[in-house]
């Protein structure tokens, strides 16, 4: 059985089976990055509270997170993109940036306005972002108008985020909280957090003159559909009620490489969830105190959110189109055949004949 070094990896969290087999699911990968590279960067538009911005997301290579490194969420591949020994050094990380600043410049004639940066991982543990890299990355950034940066809860405070405040950037925190339920974020996701320890998040967010942005985890591990569904539309609605929670990403699971879900998925034991179980639950709550967003990786596909195959482009374009309008009626406009198997599911599936349908 694999066993990281000590130094790399957090322990005494989360459950040990899941991390013991996430770790030798983990171990199959052998990949490196160069350092100097950011993991990938790209150019879309983002829907945030002070209007639809034209937005440069950057996934910095920072060694990876800590806690796929103990074993890990069941879902997340993500640390199979990471750099060997762990750490990356300042220089690197702000060449990094500049690989990122020459990619707007060669692909847009306008600066964005928003920036988001992911590191699979968290950008406020300094271990992976040391405080010296963060706060040139947010002089950097100085002349835009908004930020995000993600990190799990445990690591946003009030000080971290003034490096970036003080600049007078809009600035928001992307949380991993994938459910506002706690047993289904430790059981199922094999994540250790609490939903209190995201609330005190968005307390020392909003302390700093930052938000918070949650992204939810639609249909993780070991949920029947009708379970999955349910559990988000209740999270979707708990995070709106946090103070300083203005936005909430729900990410349909995919099933990646290398992770638990794959297993259960190779094996007959898991399908990601309907497109139309992602479009129902955006209605659902619509009219909630936040902005609900959804970007469904890899549509269409067996291993990304799907419905028939006929239908899962104009539900897809549907759910786009909801993300900038936060208009439900966008879903009216689209039906097919397949939405009365969804509605057999919701009805009979549960956890000991799942999936139902493939
Ligand atoms: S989902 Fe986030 S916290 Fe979990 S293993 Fe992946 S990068 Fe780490
Ligand atoms: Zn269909």
């Amino acid at each position: 059985m694999s066993k990281p070094s000590p130094e790399v990896y957090e322990t005494g969290r989360g459950m040990d089976a899941h991390n013991s087999v996430m770790r030798d699911i983990r171990s199959e990968k052998q990949k490196h990055y160069d350092p100097h590279q950011p993991t990938r960067v790209w150019i879309d538009e983002d829907n945030t509270p002070n209007g639809v911005y034209q937005s440069l997301t950057i996934i910095l290579n920072t060694g990876g997170c800590r806690w796929a490194r103990a074993g890990g969420c069941t879902m997340c591949g993500y640390v199979a993109e990471s750099v060997e020994g762990g750490t990356v050094a300042h220089d690197a990380l702000m060449d990094q940036i500049d690989v990122c600043l020459e990619h707007e410049a060669e692909n847009t004639d306008e600066e964005c306005g928003l920036i988001k940066i992911y590191t699979s991982g968290s950008f406020l543990d300094e271990r992976e972002v040391p405080a010296e890299t963060r706060a040139a990355i947010a002089e950097t950034f100085s002349d835009r108008e908004r930020m995000v940066v993600e990190s799990l809860p445990d690591f946003v405070s009030e000080a971290k985020l003034a490096d970036f405040t003080q600049h007078d950037i809009d600035t928001d925190v992307a949380v991993g909280l994938e459910t506002a339920t706690d047993r289904v974020r430790h059981d199922c996701v094999n994540k250790y957090f609490d939903f209190s320890d995201f609330e005190a998040a968005c307390a020392e967010a909003d302390a700093a003159g930052a938000g918070v942005k949650a992204y939810l985890l639609m249909k993780p591990p070991f949920l029947s559909e009708p379970e999955a569904l349910e559990d988000m539309i209740s999270s979707i609605k708990r995070c709106a009620d946090v103070s300083g929670c203005h936005t909430v990403s729900m990410n349909p699971c995919n099933v990646q490489r290398y992770t638990m879900v794959d297993e259960l998925f190779f094996r007959g034991g898991y399908r990601p969830p309907w497109l139309w179980s992602v479009a129902h639950a955006l209605k659902e709550t619509a009219d909630s105190d936040a902005i609900v967003v959804s970007d469904p990786v890899g549509h269409g596909s067996d291993r990304g959110a799907h419905n028939c195959g006929e239908c899962d482009d104009l539900v897809q374009k549907a759910i786009k189109d909801f993300n900038l309008r936060q208009d439900e009626t966008v879903f009216e406009q689209v039906s097919c055949e397949c939405e009365t198997t969804w509605e057999l599911v919701i009805e009979a599936e549960t956890s000991y004949n799942m999936p139902l349908v493939r």
